[in-house]
């Protein structure tokens, strides 16, 4: 597929905000290329970029070329110099926009070029990451040039935004579940453009409908791989999708919980009566048991199994099923005094590739398990979490404390027992409670009204870096003042402040320096004016504050009163960080005091 027919439906994706509308020529586009022609790899590849991606979601590779390289880049394959692409960028504002003036001009004069396929560009870019050594600039820059050279019309503005990894067409997980379902699946649907609705043009109507699209999100659910479940969808239909299970060894997306300000309100929200958990401030891990091999993922799916040899020695020694799959929070402490400790404590440990054994020794983690997802040939996603729950002792008949042992439990449906857990739980050094539905499913990547987590309120967000400034001064050479933002109802990020204290200049001084966040942000840079940088959301902060304020000075309308960085929260991707529902349920909380 030419490379240009999907620039065409980018183009049109852009000209809409109504997700129906996107959902609608996405189908259309997928239906028509793909349902019976398009290799798979094509077909995969033309998603990927489609979320402007191109590995999966548990594939952390990220293709590290900052804006910096790219002006190289549009200056090799337009013959000019960087200073006249940094020039053109002043005055259009848009590394994008650049290349596609110059390229087209470079274009009149050489007239030598190939058409572009989907997959020239998947291929070419995926081989950005693995570009490493003494020549990596130049062969970087050489490879990105070489699309552009190729690249007509408004192709060059996409591939720099997919380089960029700032895509910005707005398909989201949800849009792309439902048009592989309008094109792969047949739904008895149309869709009412003039009115922007669905119309169900069978008896069967929504009930039916909303069948299909279940089928295609357990599937993604399951496979986290839209390629996967398109491929099944268009080959083998609904009935290939619903045969889809899941596998062991490979990383299943995990749940996540929303937030409510009291214990009450929280088992109203998941029905009553309720389980409550302690919920521990340590770092989730997603076990695979499969005899004696062991793996081990964090909450952003990657493997860390090497960093936890004692992790896998007490799952070999105390889990009683041959195979299974667990979902648990590791929580680090003393060693001496077997006191509980902070995440902080032990998330030195996710990154530590040597001295490994001595590490486990002087930051050993207890696990505290609280799901079952799958055992011994039997999927357990769909079943009730009560008996999940049961499951879950069959399998750790006996709690081995400071090794591993089920969450801490409590089953009521009364608010005076459930606020007295809460407060057991936090007297004990946790960070509050997990609320959750006993007849609820396991559901993947959600985070949906069966978890809620209550904990107190004015503690700290997670907020994603947007955009920084260069230091003046003795701060000059590191980025500064950096923008924050959370993640509005549709996912998007929005800014809520700017914080520039709880750094630390000095490596001594101990905690997150300048210079180690300046480091971390450089490769993320896709544009700078003067001292302003903006930023791709990538690094992700935890940050605590006094107050939020309502104000019109950030796209959340809301901004933090003296915020200040507590620590990096590796462990987290920017799709986690903390939701504009949050933000409110914390101002709404602190109001009524
Ligand atoms: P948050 O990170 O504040 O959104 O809270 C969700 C996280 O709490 C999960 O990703 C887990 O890592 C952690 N957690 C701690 N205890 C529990 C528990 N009992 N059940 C589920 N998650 C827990």
């Amino acid at each position: 597929m030419r490379y240009a027919d999907l620039v065409s439906l980018y183009l049109d994706l852009e000209a809409t905000t109504k997700r129906l509308e996107k959902t609608h020529l996405l189908a259309r586009f997928l239906k028509e290329r793909f349902s019976k022609n398009g290799s798979r790899e094509e077909l995969s590849a033309t998603l990927q970029l489609l979320q402007g991606r191109l590995f999966p979601p548990w594939d952390k590779r990220t293709l590290g070329m900052s804006s910096n390289l790219v002006v190289k880049a549009i200056a090799a394959a337009a013959g000019t110099t960087e200073e006249h692409v940094k020039e053109e960028w002043k005055q259009l504002g848009d590394l994008g926009k650049v290349a596609v003036a110059l390229v087209a001009k470079k274009k009149q004069a050489t007239l030598f070029s190939r058409e572009l396929s989907v997959l020239d560009v998947v291929t070419t870019l995926r081989k950005l990451p693995g570009i490493e050594g003494e020549r990596s600039v130049e062969t970087k820059v050489k490879l990105v040039a070489s699309l552009l050279t190729s690249a007509t019309g408004e192709e060059p503005r996409f591939i720099l935004r997919t380089v960029l990894e700032e895509l910005r067409v707005g398909i989201a997980e949800g849009t792309m579940r439902d048009a592989l379902c309008w094109a792969f699946l047949n739904p008895q649907i149309t869709y009412d453009m003039e009115n922007n609705d669905i119309v169900f043009t069978s008896e069967a109507g929504r009930a039916a409908y909303n069948e299909l699209i279940t089928a295609v999100q357990d599937a993604y659910d399951l496979t986290s791989d839209f390629g996967v479940v398109a491929d099944v969808a268009r080959t083998k239909g609904v009935a290939g999708l619903r045969a889809i299970t899941l596998e062991l060894g490979k990383p299943l997306r995990v749940m996540l919980a929303q937030r409510e300000s009291t214990v009450a309100a929280a088992m109203d929200r998941v029905g009553r009566p309720a389980a409550l958990e302690y919920k521990y401030d340590g770092f989730r891990m997603q076990i695979h048991k499969q005899g004696s091999q062991i793996t081990i993922f964090t909450r952003r799916l990657e493997n860390v199994t090497k960093q936890f040899p004692d992790v896998v020695a007490s799952v070999k020694k105390h889990i009683k099923a041959r195979e299974c799959l667990i979902d648990c929070e590791a929580v680090g402490y003393d060693p001496a005094s077997g006191r509980y400790k902070p995440f902080q404590y032990i998330s030195q440990r996710i990154r530590r590739k040597y001295d490994i054994a001595k590490m486990a020794e002087e930051l050993p983690v207890e696990l505290n398990v609280f799901d079952i997802l799958y055992v011994d040939g039997e999927t357990l996603l769909k079943t009730p979490f009560k008996e999940r729950r049961a499951r879950l002792r069959e399998v750790l008949p006996r709690d081995v404390p400071r090794k591993v042992r089920l969450s801490a439990y409590l089953e009521t449906s009364d608010d005076k027992a459930g606020e007295a857990f809460y407060k057991d739980s936090l007297a004990a050094g946790h960070e509050g409670v997990m609320v959750k539905a006993l007849s609820a499913p396991y559901r993947p990547g959600s985070r949906v009204g069966t978890w809620v987590k209550v904990k107190p309120v004015m503690d700290t967000f997670d907020l994603v870096i947007v955009a920084a400034e260069w230091g003046e001064g003795k701060r000059s050479g590191w980025l500064t003042s950096f923008t924050l933002a959370c993640q509005d109802d549709d996912g998007a990020f929005v800014t809520i402040g700017r914080v520039g204290t709880g750094l630390k200049e000095l490596e001594q001084e101990g905690g997150v320096t300048f210079r180690e966040l300046t480091e971390r942000l450089k490769p993320h840079i896709t544009a700078e004016h003067g001292r302003d940088v903006a930023l791709a959301p990538a690094v992700v902060l935890e940050v605590a504050f006094e107050e939020i304020q309502q104000s019109p000075s950030y796209e959340s309308g809301y901004a933090l009163r003296f915020p200040r960085v507590i620590r990096v929260r590796d462990d987290r991707s920017p799709e986690d960080v903390t939701s504009i529902e949050e933000v409110r349920l914390a101002f709404e909380q602190q109001r009524r005091g």
